[in-house]
């Protein structure tokens, strides 16, 4: 998912260059060069490392698969969490123009620290241009796109999708007088909770 050592192909590069650098030399530097030691970068008037470190490899399992595309994961969740989504997206879609989708329930800790750690790091290069942070910057911006995130919108540390009481259901009734009121209405019937209508619109919770 993210590459973390754009700088080695340089040093390959550089190295080659230096044609006259007798063979036994060559391969010495050649030797040392696994090591990403920032010290070295410097010397060779590289830019410095980007302060900002790269986003965590996600190595759980489950997270995995959610990070390959299987969004929708119901392992682990409460035994009448998707029965009461199912009928709640059944009753918004009975709604005159109502749609309802559910994209999310499960899902691990692991998943949760990546969503949470993309989003530390786009906030922490907010406003930032330096060079040596282009790629990084780049990698972010991907992921906060990936997971349609947004730097204005806090991402949980803890949520209560690693618990399995959670479901997102991407919905719309524009034809409610008030969708936010008419939705928990619809939620509170179908057991579940509609705690956070204007920062989290998708989130739904057992009540
Ligand atoms: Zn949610």
């Amino acid at each position: 998912m993210t590459r973390s050592s754009p700088k080695k192909k340089k040093v390959t590069g550089k190295a080659r260059a230096k044609s006259r650098t007798p063979l036994a030399k060559k391969r010495k530097a050649s030797a040392k060069k696994p090591a990403t030691k920032v010290v070295s970068v410097d010397a060779l008037g590289f830019i410095p490392p980007c302060p900002v470190t790269a986003i965590p490899a996600i190595t759980d399992a489950v997270a995995l698969r959610m990070e390959n595309g299987e969004r929708l994961i119901w392992d682990n969740t409460a035994a009448e969490l998707k029965a009461a989504a199912d009928k709640l997206v059944k009753a918004i879609r009975a709604e005159k123009d109502g749609s309802a989708v559910i994209t999310s329930a499960y899902r691990p800790q692991a998943y949760q620290d990546h969503l949470r750690g993309v989003w530390d790091r786009a906030r922490q290069l907010q406003g930032n241009t330096s060079a040596e942070c282009e790629q990084r910057r780049r990698e972010v911006r991907a992921e906060m796109n990936r997971h349609s995130l947004n730097v204005n919108v806090p991402v949980a540390a803890v949520s209560n999708h690693t618990a399995g009481r959670a479901v997102d259901i991407d919905w719309n009734l524009p034809n409610a007088v008030d969708p936010n009121a008419r939705v928990a209405e619809l939620a509170k019937a179908a057991g579940l909770s509609h705690p956070l209508p204007d920062t989290d619109p998708v989130h739904f919770v057992l009540s």
